[in-house]
């Protein structure tokens, strides 16, 4: 079975082609859509895109701290990425004397950028099929369990392998639902310092309300510089780094695009998760999106009036409430998307057009006939599990912040009770717990407890299965009570009770911290989870897992004229698409471009999410826009084109058919975050912003024109 599921991926890989859907591995981009996307206008040679044994425009490539993409545009790796995936390390920098976020923050020249301890960037080396070597000898017959333990040992060897040979580290990924491996060679920087950010005002200007909107008018971008040692290999931070020089940085295009100009977001999409069948869709529409979404209502409406009333808490919290509403704002869009482009339907007919395929061949009847209900029956098992997991999920890891605080006292309790670990093991873990007390810069426990007490409710009743409360909870106290009791009386809210628990901890008064309230319900909470949904949810998903590496090879085979491109993993990925507007609903028409003009008109001075700066005013009445002005005269700002994108493409290099950049991915449509379950290339859209917008706001805005001068700029008129 294993080889001809491979011998179908081969074949498909061969004659898969279709414009626009799908997110390309780079070293298959040649075999693959190479064809199509010359048709579409790129003019560019593939293995420009990418090669091994010269540069390419993937070492231009950044994976910015895991999350997000970053592009190399200088020969002094000046790094643009976008102002959210900057935003926790601006947050960072800020305070009340220095409020980067409101402000913006500008390096004059090296000597003034940040240092950022614990990020990192990387570049990939090389893609590799290791397919065979992971999967070569395991039986057709072998158990689930067998298969997962043999990759897992292989992949470690392997790893251990190329690791030694080449000095780099690596990983590998599994591909079309573990139906192929890849190993990806990558090199990791460690130094990377913040070279320069707009204010919010332009890098988050229309704040959630335009989130995910479209039409949008954001600077979404900010700047970092890669460092490295005088070998030009990566170093943790020191004086003594200077600007690693990379293999390839794009030059800039400044002439702009025009409507149905080929275009390339090259990055790191998160996932996607485009095969799953009916009824998982079905599951995330009627269960788990309502379910978070309540949740994440819960906590954003206490934190958005707690950072409405008070400077410093919008400072403090501005990081957490991004995180929480920009899935939350998403969810909204992906449920509306395939409730409207009637996603349920057409998952529906899909697998009536399987089952009808697979009749008339009594091979593929014998393999497939009961596949499909084996998967809903296994979604269906697991559901409650997924829900608890979810509840966890927005409570635990999303909700309160108190629940991880205290959860790292855990590990304090258990050394403390194992004989075999020294006082001296204990003196070291509190010295690093004492740095690690920074968190409460950005804590406010009044805020903390109405998010417990907006939350508590649903996760608590939702969950009936759990008893969370029994022990801790006393029988008078209403749920209110409980957790204004725990507040008060929990040492974990207070910075200077966290502090005196740390200088004066005895290894025998355990006490104090295990009866802590905080300490007590984390623990249950967490022990519910750990000990009764995960197990329970593994064994589903992993024999949901086989299912659906079974039901990806049997589409391709049996449904050999659609395009598989393979979900997002947060590997690199290629995609392709053409600028180009789209009619969001009814009797609507959306351009492809906005301008500055467009952010004057939203102008709301009595709302913080679209105030204008006075001196981009300024620049917008006087039209001082230099040489980054459209030829039709206008400060173009953003446009959509229509790659397939998901999260972990913000930040992405927006590149043209010559290889030059045009701008940075940051965004989708609201129509389009449906594009995680289902691509429509008809309405799904990926918001860039312009280029030309970044070097103007830097130049003029900012004045920190040296930055655009590291750059090199083609085809600009000069100004
Ligand atoms: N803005 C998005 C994000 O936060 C990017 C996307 O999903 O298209 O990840």
């Amino acid at each position: 079975m294993k080889r001809s599921i491979i011998l179908i991926l081969s074949v498909l890989l061969l004659q898969s082609s279709h414009a626009t859907e799908g997110m390309w591995v780079p070293s298959m981009i040649k075999q693959l859509v190479g064809d199509d996307m010359a048709a579409m206008g790129m003019k560019i040679d593939p293995s420009d895109l990418y090669a091994i044994n010269q540069s390419s425009i993937k070492d231009a490539v950044v994976h910015f701290n895991g999350g997000c993409t970053s592009v190399l545009v200088s020969d002094q790796s000046l790094l643009l990425t976008n102002h959210h995936c900057g935003y926790s390390r601006i947050q960072a920098h800020s305070s009340l004397e220095n409020n980067y976020l409101k402000d913006g923050f500008w390096a004059m020249d090296l000597s003034e950028e940040l240092a950022n301890p614990g990020m990192d960037a990387s570049i990939i080396q090389e893609i590799r099929d290791v397919t065979d070597e992971l999967l070569g000898d395991v039986s057709v017959d072998a158990s689930e369990s067998t298969r997962s333990e043999h990759i897992e040992q292989r992949s470690e060897e392997l790893i251990e392998k190329i690791k030694e040979e080449t000095g780099f580290d690596a990983y590998i990924k599994p591909f079309y639902h573990g139906n192929q491996y890849l190993l990806f060679i990558v090199e990791i920087f460690k130094d990377i310092r913040l070279v320069g950010a707009p204010p919010s005002s332009i890098g988050k200007y229309g704040f959630d309300t335009d989130n995910w909107v479209w039409p949008r008018h954001t600077g979404d971008f900010s700047v970092f510089r890669i460092y490295a040692n005088k070998d030009n290999k990566p170093a943790e931070f020191s004086e003594e780094n200077i600007p690693y020089r990379p293999r390839h940085f794009l030059p800039v295009n400044i002439q702009g695009v025009e409507e149905n100009d080929f275009t390339i977001v090259y990055g790191f999409p998160g996932t996607t998760e485009n095969y799953i069948t009916e009824a998982e869709v079905e599951n995330v529409l009627e269960v788990i999106n309502p379910l978070r979404l309540k949740m994440r209502e819960a906590s954003l409406s206490v934190i958005d009036e707690a950072m409405r009333k008070d400077e410093l808490t919008s400072i403090q919290y501005a990081a957490k409430q991004s995180r929480i509403s920009n899935a939350y704002k998403k969810w909204i869009g992906q449920s509306k998307g395939l409730t409207r482009h009637r996603a349920l339907e057409k998952k529906d007919s899909l697998e009536a057009l399987f089952m009808q395929r697979i009749a008339e061949k009594e091979a593929w009847n014998q393999k497939y006939s009961t596949l499909l209900e084996e998967i809903a029956a296994i979604e269906a098992e697991e559901l409650p599990y997924m829900v608890n997991r979810n509840y966890f999920i927005e409570f635990y890891y999303m909700g309160p912040e108190i629940f991880r605080f205290v959860e790292r006292f855990r590990e304090l309790v258990s050394m403390s009770e194992d004989a075999n670990v020294t006082d001296v093991q204990i003196a070291e873990w509190i010295e690093d717990a004492k740095d690690k007390l920074g968190y409460f810069k950005n804590y406010d426990a009044q805020v903390d407890k109405e998010i417990m007490r907006a939350q508590i409710g649903f996760f608590i009743e939702d969950q009936a299965d759990a008893d969370f409360l029994s022990g801790i909870k006393s029988e008078k106290q209403s749920l209110m009570e409980f957790v204004d009791h725990l507040y008060a009386e929990s040492m974990f809210v207070s910075e200077d009770r966290v502090t005196d628990l740390l200088n004066n901890f005895k290894r025998k008064k355990l006490k104090k911290i295990t009866s802590d309230p905080a300490y007590a319900f984390s623990k249950r909470i967490a022990a519910h989870y750990y000990e009764s949904t995960r197990p329970a949810l593994l064994e589903y998903v992993t024999q949901g897992d086989s299912l659906m590496r079974v039901w990806m090879a049997a589409q391709m085979e049996v449904l050999p004229e659609r395009t598989y491109s393979p979900d997002a993993n947060g590997s690199l990925r290629i995609t392709f698409g053409k600028v180009e507007g789209y009619a969001p609903f009814d009797g609507a028409e959306y351009a492809y471009y906005t301008t500055l003009a467009g952010v004057m008109e939203k102008e709301d001075p009595s709302s913080e999410e679209f105030e204008v700066p006075v001196k981009l005013k300024e620049l917008f009445e006087s039209k001082d826009y230099g040489r980054y002005a459209h030829s039709t005269g206008e400060m173009r700002v953003c446009f959509v084109a229509s790659n397939h994108t998901s999260g972990g493409n913000s930040g992405s290099p927006v590149i043209d058919a010559n290889g030059n950049l045009i701008g940075l991915n940051f965004d989708r449509t609201w129509e389009s975050t449906m594009s995680d379950i289902m691509f429509n290339p008809s309405i799904c859209r990926n918001i860039t912003v312009d280029i030309r917008y970044v070097l103007f706001i830097m130049d003029k805005f900012a004045g920190a024109k040296h930055l655009v001068d590291e750059m090199t700029l083609v085809s600009g008129v000069e100004g």
